[in-house]
């Protein structure tokens, strides 16, 4: 199995979190996500743990929320004594409702409109990270008419392929993302925020990708950043207090995926980067990461009830499914590839090939093509794995399928946390016009 909280009972039946899935499936109705809140605080443990010990004292682990956003994670994150990433105002109110202390969100995101930036100012929220010149300037303005003084840190782009997909790459010097190096623009905006009144910059930060599972590319955008904080020191007199070396870790989504040891990673990561600090004389700064998939991902189940099989003689077969693309796009979007299991029949022969195809009225809603598993019939519950970050985070209603509900699994107990949405409250926002 990928995962260690995944197993197989004496009924043949898939279990998760040591708890028997064809059994939720069954109590709470399909399609049901599911996470093991344990591992989520294992892997907080692990980023926490590591950042302290590798780094500074106050190092952290920043959770990236965009993976996947409601109420309760934020007071997981808050009780694992960690800070969080949000991108809109939002996700920064759905913090604040768990009663997240916001002086620990970092506020991220290209295009902050006006009334997000005063919202988060309003709330507290302790940094912004910036993203472009006029982006500083329009957070100066707002800072200055409601009388505070931001902390900010300005996105850089570092100028890094980091191999992975098109779509989740964010490090090159084309990205819509950030402020260049090679162009110098970073170095202007750095010497022009300095100036500003109502703006106080506590340092840096890069995000080079996703889903990426060498530990090179981390370590080539440490050394760039680095060295960025050399030479603005040498040319400001400035001299950055944090540095926040973004998200991107791999997960296992199959078994041709490599295992990936966290702890290992920024372990490799804080050599090189305090080598660097020393060889260019600056302070080693508070390092700050932003794991989200790597957090959430493999904490995350879905269930999904089989519908009909149709056999294309000679061609293809499709068994279909009671959700799809408005649940998890990612296969629509990116070609994910996920295991999927058969978990009531789990001892079957895996020898019949067939693709699971969502219930959108769209060719591309497939959650994964030509997948092994005992030929499913009606009614047998399937597994997709690993489908706790940017799953329901990215859900729609398209076709006016309600977003499934997220049932959490903690030390052998389960319990709501986010509720199956219901006909009335997808339509609550429309207005009966006659
Ligand atoms: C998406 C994103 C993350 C999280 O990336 P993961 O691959 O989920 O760890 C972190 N920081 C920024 C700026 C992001 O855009």
């Amino acid at each position: 199995m990928i995962c260690k909280n995944l197993a197989v009972n004496n009924n043949g039946h898939l279990t998760f979190a040591g708890r028997d899935v064809t059994e939720l499936a069954q109590k709470y109705g399909t399609p049901l996500m599911l996470l093991d809140e344990d591992r989520i605080r294992e892997k907080c443990t692990i980023y926490r743990e590591a950042m302290k010990k590798y780094f500074t004292e106050d190092s952290m682990p920043l959770y990236a929320s965009k993976a996947l956003s409601f109420k309760y994670i934020y007071k997981i994150a808050s009780s694992e004594n960690i800070g969080i990433d949000c991108v809109s105002a939002g996700e920064i109110f759905t913090a604040a409702q768990a009663g997240f202390p916001l002086e620990k969100a970092y506020f991220h995101g290209n295009s902050k409109t006006d009334d997000e930036i005063e919202f988060a100012i309003n709330h507290g929220v302790g940094h912004f990270v910036c993203d472009s010149v006029e982006e500083v300037s329009a957070v100066n303005e707002i800072a200055g008419n409601l009388g505070k003084k931001q902390k900010v840190l300005l996105r850089i782009t570092p100028g890094i392929d980091p191999h992975t997909h098109k779509k989740i790459s964010t490090g090159s010097v084309d990205s819509k993302f950030g402020v260049a190096i090679e162009t110098n623009q970073a170095y202007e905006l750095v010497e022009g925020v300095l100036k500003l009144e109502n703006i106080e910059l506590t340092g840096f930060h890069c995000h080079i990708g996703s889903q990426i599972f060498e530990c090179d590319p981390f370590c080539d955008a440490a050394k760039i950043m680095i060295k960025f904080i050399a030479d603005v020191k040498k040319l400001f007199g400035y001299e950055a207090s944090q540095l926040n070396l973004g998200g991107g870790m791999a997960v296992r989504y199959t078994e041709d995926d490599p295992e990936i040891d966290y702890d290992a990673n920024i372990k490799v990561i804080s050599e090189i980067v305090k080598s660097l600090c020393n060889e260019y004389s600056v302070k080693l700064p508070q390092i700050l990461m932003e794991p989200g998939r790597s957090i959430v991902a493999d904490a995350g189940m879905t269930l999904y009830t089989a519908g009909y099989l149709k056999e294309i003689t000679g061609l293809k077969n499709y068994i279909s499914i009671d959700g799809g693309m408005t649940d998890n796009p990612r296969y629509t979007l990116y070609q994910s590839p996920y295991t999927v299991l058969l978990a009531n029949r789990m001892n079957e022969p895996s020898d019949y090939k067939c693709t699971i195809a969502g219930r959108c009225c769209e060719s591309g809603d497939i959650i994964q093509e030509d997948v092994l598993m005992p030929k499913p019939q009606r009614h047998d519950i399937i597994a997709v794995l690993t489908t706790g970050a940017y799953n329901y985070s990215m859900a729609s209603h398209y076709n006016k399928v309600p977003k499934p509900a997220i049932v959490m699994l903690k030390n052998g107990c389960d319990f709501v946390a986010v509720k199956r949405e219901t006909y009335e409250s997808m339509t609550a926002n429309e207005l009966d016009i006659y």
